[in-house]
């Protein structure tokens, strides 16, 4: 992205070509990871405007986010699952404690 396209209001703030102000966000790419840069406001449908915040990532740098961001979402991913499984031996283990319970008091 060049200089040409950011476009600046009088008070300082940055805005997109669909004149909206500018928000920044965080780029997640292999080659970007983690830089930081202003984009439109919009989510969907808006412009394709960026202005990097961050210097270019560093070689390590593009090895090691993705690593670590691959990682996070695979352990995410696996919550829901897990929690599941929570819920179901919670429910064991409640059974099973009134089974004790019963034992003891019969
Ligand atoms: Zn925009």
């Amino acid at each position: 992205m060049g200089f040409s396209k950011k476009f600046f209001l009088p008070t300082g703030h940055l805005v997109c070509d669909c004149k909206r102000l500018a928000v920044v966000r965080v780029e997640w790419s292999d080659l970007d990871p983690s830089r930081r840069f202003h984009g439109c406001a919009k989510d969907e449908g808006g412009c394709d405007f960026k202005l990097w915040e961050d210097p270019p990532m560093c070689y390590r740098s593009r090895v090691v986010i993705p690593e670590l961001r691959d990682r996070c979402e695979k352990l995410e991913a696996e919550i829901p699952e897990l929690m599941l499984m929570v819920e179901f031996l919670s429910e064991k283990v409640k059974k099973i404690k009134q089974l004790r319970l019963y034992c003891c008091v019969g």
